[in-house]
């Protein structure tokens, strides 16, 4: 199953276009996208049982963010040997976890204002979480996963490194998380631990890997944060990005107004961030 944010609206996405969830349950689902995790069980059954009627094309510039609002944003660094030898870092014990503050989201074909000259791509699978998971162990970590999404991490990079070794702030600049272009549920990925995922920089393609390059695979991750504290329905994860980063190139290369970031994972899709310079 597919669904996807269009217009600020819950739509199931078929292979003739999108279905309105709140019309075609007759309202026993609302409209918002990002309420639909909370009851995530309930909507499976129905989504599964019902051959959807209606369906609308679907236009890429009303697409917004899969899960738009979520409680907690989890994004985790040095996830990949290769981005972690190319930063100079070594390969952490234990997931390097920071957060993306919320209102960075963005939807997939959006603009993104870029705040200065130093900012990079990352490519990442985003994972949605369904179901709370609190003490979950790898083996039944899927189970509390709604689904996955395309995501970048785009971060600012002299914030990033400047702000006491916390990363957050320089990853949070409004736009910064694009998500979507919608949210595909794990049964429908060949398998969802071995994805290729990559990024293009206009015609340059600048990052290339599989999420089964992982240092901590989604199982993992899942297990090792909800030791911690609980993952709630509609929180996403940000699961690392590969080698190809902008600022360990030689020169440093990074993002400049008028070019056209897309990002892909296997068997999801492909979003395109279109950048730009800051209002005059
Ligand atoms: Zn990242």
């Amino acid at each position: 199953m597919r669904i996807a944010n269009v217009s600020g609206r819950l739509t199931l996405v078929s292979e003739q276009g999108g279905i309105d969830v709140a019309t075609e349950s007759a309202s026993r689902f609302g409209p918002d996208p990002q309420a639909v995790y909370g009851q995530w069980e309930t909507f499976r059954e129905w989504a599964d049982g019902a051959p959807p009627q209606g369906a609308a094309v679907i236009d890429t510039k009303q697409l917004g963010p899969p899960a738009p609002r979520p409680a907690q944003v989890f994004a985790i660094g040095m996830n990949y040997r290769d981005h972690a030898a190319e930063a100079g870092l070594a390969v952490p014990a234990s997931p390097a976890t920071f957060t993306k503050f919320p209102t960075c989201l963005t939807a997939p074909f959006a603009d993104v204002v870029l705040p200065s000259e130093v900012v990079d791509w990352e490519v990442e699978l985003v994972v949605v979480i369904g179901v709370r998971a609190q003490h979950v162990s790898p083996s039944s970590a899927w189970d509390h996963v709604a689904g996955v999404t395309v995501g970048q991490d785009l971060s600012e990079r002299v914030v990033q490194f400047s702000s006491g070794g916390q990363f957050s702030l320089g990853k949070s600049f409004p736009g910064f998380g694009p998500t979507g272009p919608w949210l595909v549920t794990p049964d429908e990925l060949a398998d969802p631990d071995d994805l290729e995922l990559g990024c293009r920089v206009d015609d340059c393609d600048v990052q290339k890997s599989r999420t089964s390059e992982m240092v901590f695979g989604v199982p993992e991750l899942i297990a090792r944060l909800s030791a911690v504290l609980p993952l709630l329905p509609g929180d996403l994860i940000f699961t690392g990005t590969p080698a190809g980063i902008g600022a360990t190139r030689q020169p440093p290369q990074f993002l400049r107004p008028g070019q056209v970031l897309s990002s892909y994972v296997e068997g999801v899709g492909t979003m395109a961030s279109h950048l730009v310079a800051p209002p005059a």
